[in-house]
């Protein structure tokens, strides 16, 4: 008999409420929940289409032992013990950094796994966590880390109350929005615009947001440190700052003064581009606005300068008064003081240096442009195992070729993923994970914990269908890997025996009923919203369109909830300030560089990152491919056509791509966008069929190449060399590591 569940879509930081049709146990149809309430009948084709995915032939569905070049199908047991105890003798031999962990964009969407995870590395006393935020976020946790005592402590713009809202290297109706849930982008916008507000988008290419809403400025590639700079010079110079507020609510005011003095609009043009009028024409709407913000993301955090940038911004929504205002930007509230309570316990608090570079961790992992050197390079703590827990580093990390032979190197690495992707295809075990549709949930962490909600509410999920294989949800396997290495999650002996007592009971239970026994997912979620007072699972499950909270009101973060020792923003962290140092040079080298092409990248309504191209409608005909976009001046320039194939280098690569003509983009600007680059992959039968290339094959790694404050690395925004292509390709190319 059909029926409709209700659930919400876990690709994104949208989480669209999704109405999903189940027939015979599958998943016939996944349509827009209309009765939603924030994201009320929207959703785009990758969250309609997620179904394809799961229910692949691709689909792992039991665990694999990669034995030579070929792969044999061993079961859990089996896969478990072996694993367990490689981890054991590491451990034992080499110490417990040795076992390294990479967490991926998929487990931070869950919330048991991301747990479970840190409890096998805390119950292995390894520090060796590597994640997907320094390819796209780790600045502004490390920057709210400095300038608010807490790196999720992270204001977002009120949407829906603001007079003026300034976008910089962020394409929101494509790409949604970063460390905020909007569903609705487009519309939310144009909505600025029609109560009499400004929108401007400041970005290399004339975006589907500039198109929707709002006045598009260009800005030549990685030069938004010199923007921000001036915005601040010129917010001073017009009076545009708070002074009681500066005064009352934050410290180091003098030394930002002193810092933009000398970056008038004038002088930054030069290599920003964004001409004097313009900036001042924005700075004017900005200040004038009965409530302002400016919002940033991946183009700019992915730049060289990504936690200078966020700094800057986060300085004048401070010091304008925006901060912890309605129609400015607000703190959420999520189900606890996740704040306070990080404070108290030290969690994402630690400060472990990495070995290569002496890197600080952000939320207590290393620097993802490390890990290639920390496998690569002899020595106290390096790193021989890699568990990848719903991730595919190779394709979304700097240098890929580098991290191939790297992970060829290794003596354990273990996939938990849904498909034998290309990391996976590398491993020596694949581990089968049910997909986000196969478990009960709740919704992701930055709403749930820091209430990152322009429209607050909770929302949990059973299991919409039962996994059709052996697949395990992460946090069984997590807790079975921690008993076959001989050590507790977290360390805590009494939660290990307890977990593992209800899910013997579990098995008891299932004995003769088919599915495979795990931890009481339910169970430890409704336990956490009964200890942060926030209901019960089976409660939020009467609320299947999400149950409403109260909306930010602003005014309760500033002198109250912030958690710096004084209890102010602090303006001027000297981390930051010594790294404003070099910011002279950096002009100087923009100046000299002025001629050269910056590539940057691009995302589309068919693909996240590189999760979508197993679907066949989303990669097919033309979508098969990434291409070069570029603009036609530059074209002609080039000697390149629509269709022609380019050759795009860097130091660290080269790659051949399709070209198409773009007068949307500024001159002297490329993009390619990511994700790409599936050939090789032993377990993604429609993907390895496309002929995309993975731009970050071209993206540099290690120590020098990564940003001092968070350890980003540099995948936005650098330069190029682009020709028209000619003879064999050097095979430096993803193909050419994967042969090797
Ligand atoms: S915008 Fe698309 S991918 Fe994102 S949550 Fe909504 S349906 Fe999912």
């Amino acid at each position: 008999m059909p029926e409709t569940r209700q659930t919400f879509c876990r690709i994104c930081e949208s989480l669209c409420g999704l109405d999903v049709r189940v027939e015979n146990g599958r998943i016939a149809e996944i349509r827009p929940n209309p009765r939603h309430a924030a994201t009320s009948g929207f959703a785009c084709m990758k969250g309609l289409n997620q179904h394809k995915m799961y229910g692949s032939r691709d689909r792992l569905s039991h665990p694999e032992k990669r034995v030579g070049d070929r792969w044999e199908r061993v079961s859990w047991d089996q896969a478990i013990s072996e694993i367990g105890a490689k981890v054991r003798s590491l451990v034992d031999t080499r110490g417990a950094d040795a076992v390294a962990m990479y967490v991926g964009t998929a487990a931070g969407f869950g919330i048991l796994h991301p747990l479970f995870a840190q409890g096998f590395m805390n119950g292995l006393g390894s520090d060796s966590m590597y994640a997907t935020a320094t390819q796209d976020c780790a600045n502004k946790f490390a920057v709210a880390h400095e300038v608010y005592g807490f790196p999720f402590t992270q204001p977002f713009p009120d949407v829906d109350r603001t007079r003026c809202l300034v976008v910089v290297g962020a394409n929101p109706v494509v790409s949604k929005w970063s460390f905020l849930q909007v569903p609705h982008s487009g519309k939310r916008l144009r909505e600025i615009e029609a109560r009499g507000g400004k929108v401007w988008v400041v970005d290399p290419r004339r975006t589907e947001t500039a198109k929707v809403a709002g006045e598009h400025v260009f800005i030549r590639p990685d030069t938004d440190v010199f923007f921000y700079l001036s915005f601040l010079h010129e917010l001073i110079a017009t009076g545009g700052v708070d002074r009681r507020r500066v005064a009352l609510h934050t410290t180091g005011w003098d030394a930002i003064e002193k810092l933009v003095q000398d970056w008038s609009p004038e002088r930054t043009a030069e290599v920003t581009h964004v001409w004097p009028e313009t900036l001042r024409e924005m700075v004017a709407s900005y200040r004038l606005a009965d409530g302002a913000a400016l919002y940033s993301s991946t183009g700019v955090n992915m730049g060289s300068r990504g936690s200078l940038c966020f700094w800057l911004q986060e300085v004048i929504n401070a010091v304008s008064g925006n901060l912890d205002r309605r129609g400015g930007t607000l703190v959420g509230h999520g189900i606890v003081d996740f704040a306070k309570f990080g404070k108290r316990s030290g969690m994402f608090l630690k400060d472990v240096r990495s070995r290569i570079g002496g890197f600080r961790t952000v939320n207590d992992a290393f620097p993802g442009g490390l890990l290639a050197d920390e496998i690569l390079t002899p020595g106290d703590r390096q790193v021989r195992a890699l568990f990848v827990t719903g991730g595919n580093p190779l394709l979304t990390m700097p240098n890929a070729g580098k991290l191939a032979r790297a992970f060829r190197e290794l003596e354990l690495l273990v996939t938990l993923d849904i498909y034998k992707n290309e990391t996976g295809s590398l491993a020596h075990y694949v581990l089968p994970c049910t997909s986000p549709f196969e478990r009960p949930d709740l919704i992701f962490a930055f709403p749930l914990f820091m209430g990152m909600q322009s429209r607050p509410y909770l929302q949990a999920t059973e299991a919409v269908v039962a996994p059709e294989g052996e697949q395990r949800d992460e946090a069984s396997i997590y807790l079975d890997l921690c008993r076959a290495a001989g050590v507790s999650l977290f360390g805590s002996k009494a939660a290990q025996k307890l977990l593992e007592w209800s899910t013997a009971l579990d098995r008891r239970r299932r004995t003769g009923r088919g599915g495979l026994p795990g931890v009481p997912q339910e169970l430890l979620l409704s336990l956490l919203l009964r200890v942060s007072r926030a209901g019960s699972f089976r409660g939020l499950l009467q609320s299947p369109n999400g149950q409403v909270r109260p909306e930010p009101a602003g005014g309760d973060f500033l002198g109250e909830r912030i958690v710096t020792e004084d209890r102010k923003v602090h303006l001027a962290p000297p981390r930051l300030l010594d790294e404003a140092a070099k910011l002279e040079a950096d002009f100087a080298e923009h100046r000299a560089r002025a001629g050269e092409l910056r590539l940057i990248t691009r995302r589309s309504h068919e693909t996240h990152n590189s999760w979508t191209h197993n679907i066949e409608e989303h990669v097919s005909g033309t979508r098969s491919t990434n291409h070069l976009y570029v603009h036609p001046d530059d074209a002609a320039r080039l000697g390149l056509a629509e269709g022609a194939l380019a050759d795009v280098s860097t130091r660290t690569a080269t790659v051949r791509v399709p070209v198409k003509l773009l007068a949307d983009l500024m001159p002297g600007t490329v993009a390619l966008p990511h994700g790409w680059g599936h050939q090789h992959a032993t377990g993604l039968s429609v993907a390895s069929r496309t002929t995309g290339v993975n731009v970050n094959l071209l993206a540099a790694d290690g120590p020098d190449e990564i940003e001092k404050v968070s350890g980003m690395a540099h995948l936005t925004g650098f330069p190029v060399e682009v020709r028209p292509a000619e003879g064999p390709l050097e095979p430096r190319s993803w193909a050419g590591i994967a042969n090797a």
